[in-house]
């Protein structure tokens, strides 16, 4: 089974696997952190080179099938996992995350992408939380006027082309008690983060609701129209039955 992973769920669901008997997993990382999290199944790093050279990498190596647990941003690699599929052939399961809702207290806005969030700021300046990729805050050299506190997994390098900004390497899970000791420590007012779903990362967001924090959400983007479930114990489910059916020739 090739697991495309890159998430805390898939290193979660690759353990359950390796628990168990009659699972020959190979994790696939895009390689986007310097020191990516030990894992519980062999690893492979780097892209595939599109739909076409991940439909090939399927047939030469004969796997049976592929479950996408990338993350719910992750498009791209979506995208090219069904084509592939589709290509080669070969079934498809998507683990998918529910998106967090919002609830009473909560001052949330979705925004199309980064360019829409960086024009939602406004002129005057404020004080703003980025909890994004390393790659996506650079387009914020767009709005200088700003005091950035950017949160990444690995060094934002060079640093921004902005006057003020703090930079927090840390990895999730988040706490919410601590996010809140956090966004007060620096003065924060307004948060630009992705809508992950799960828990590891919602700390944030109870923070904000706590503190009366607006956030600025990134819209999710579409996902290929495949098979999916949502969370590990419908991933195994599944996994098993397919499982069965190819013991039994089906
Ligand atoms: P992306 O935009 O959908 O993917 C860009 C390219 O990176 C893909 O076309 C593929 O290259 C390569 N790639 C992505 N995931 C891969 C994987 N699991 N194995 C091998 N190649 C992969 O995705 P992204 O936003 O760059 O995210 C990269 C990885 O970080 C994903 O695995 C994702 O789960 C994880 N991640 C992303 C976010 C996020 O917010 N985007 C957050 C946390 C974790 P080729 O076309 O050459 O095959």
């Amino acid at each position: 089974m090739l697991l495309l992973g890159g998430t805390a769920d898939a290193r979660r669901l690759a353990g359950d696997l390796a628990r168990r008997p009659g699972f020959d997993v190979l994790l696939s990382l895009a390689g986007r952190t310097a020191h990516p999290a030990p894992q519980p199944v062999p690893v492979r790093v780097g892209g595939f080179g599109g739909a076409e050279g991940l439909a090939r990498f399927l047939e030469d190596a004969d796997f049976d099938v592929v479950v996408d647990v990338t993350h719910p941003y992750a498009a791209i690699m979506s995208r090219n996992a069904a084509e592939a599929c589709a290509r080669a052939r070969r079934p498809l399961l998507a683990v998918r995350r529910a998106p967090w809702e919002a609830q009473a207290g909560d001052r949330w806005r979705d925004v199309d992408d980064v360019a829409h969030a960086i024009a939602a700021l406004g002129q005057a300046q404020r004080r703003v939380f980025l909890a994004l990729g390393r790659n996506e805050v650079r387009a914020f050299e767009a709005a200088p006027q700003h005091i950035y506190v950017v949160r990444s997994v690995d060094p934002v390098l060079p640093p921004l082309r902005v006057p003020h900004a703090t930079y927090l390497v840390a990895r999730a899970p988040f706490e919410a008690g601590d996010e809140e000791r956090l966004l007060a420590a620096h003065g924060v007012d307004i948060i630009v983060a992705k809508n992950s779903g799960g828990p590891s990362t919602y700390g944030k967001m109870a923070a904000a609701r706590a503190l009366g924090i607006e956030v600025l959400l990134l819209r999710r983007p579409l996902t290929p129209d495949v098979e999916a479930v949502e969370g590990a114990q419908a991933a195994l489910a599944w996994l098993e039955a397919r499982r069965h059916e190819a013991l039994r020739g089906v």
